[in-house]
């Protein structure tokens, strides 16, 4: 198991918590996957449409030996087995499972890009990620520390359970 990748998980249908949980759980059982560590759950608000309910995410960190497409393929299958339908682009979801993260390396291709896209402006990818491994750079040499500085907590809950 000698690759590191953080996935971001979100949920905002269907008992969002019992969908991260579940989650975190088939993660643990992925072949080829150890769960090393999840964070706190969090509440956030929508982004895009905002006629959605509200989100619960975190991020988990795993070892695995899966390669990044073996990896997508393997979060896009557990999507696929929460009932995940997709309709419009940031639209309401049983799961999202995104990766985040993967050892030190950028990817970018059809299907994944890594780091992920979207991270640096997203205050419920960056805190849980930051929970999880506060040393933590980009492949560009950015802290976690810096990210957050430019990130604000804004509406993010952190979930007491
Ligand atoms: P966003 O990626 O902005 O968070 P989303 O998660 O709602 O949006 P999805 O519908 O889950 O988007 O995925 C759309 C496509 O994004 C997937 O089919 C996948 O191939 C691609 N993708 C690109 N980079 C990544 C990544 N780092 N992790 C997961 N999927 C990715
Ligand atoms: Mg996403
Ligand atoms: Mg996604």
């Amino acid at each position: 198991m000698n690759n590191i990748a953080y996935v971001a998980l979100g949920s905002n249908l269907d008992d969002p918590i019992g969908q991260l949980q579940q989650a975190q759980l088939e993660l643990a059982n992925l072949p080829a996957c150890e769960l090393l560590a999840t964070s706190s759950l969090y509440a956030s608000k929508p982004m895009g449409p905002q006629d959605q309910p509200d989100y619960v995410n975190a991020v988990v960190k795993l070892a695995t030996e899966l390669q990044p497409i073996a990896l997508l393929d393997a979060l896009q299958q557990l999507e696929n087995e929460h009932q995940r339908v997709r309709q419009r682009r940031w639209g309401p979801r049983t799961l999202d499972l995104d990766i985040v993260l993967y050892n030190q390396q950028r990817i970018d291709q059809p299907r994944l890009q890594v780091p992920h896209i979207g991270m640096h402006e997203r205050n419920f990818v960056l805190y849980p990620l930051a929970e999880l491994d506060s040393n933590l750079q980009l492949p560009d040499g950015t802290s976690i520390a810096e990210l957050l500085d430019n990130c604000p907590l804004a509406d993010l809950i952190k979930l007491e359970l």
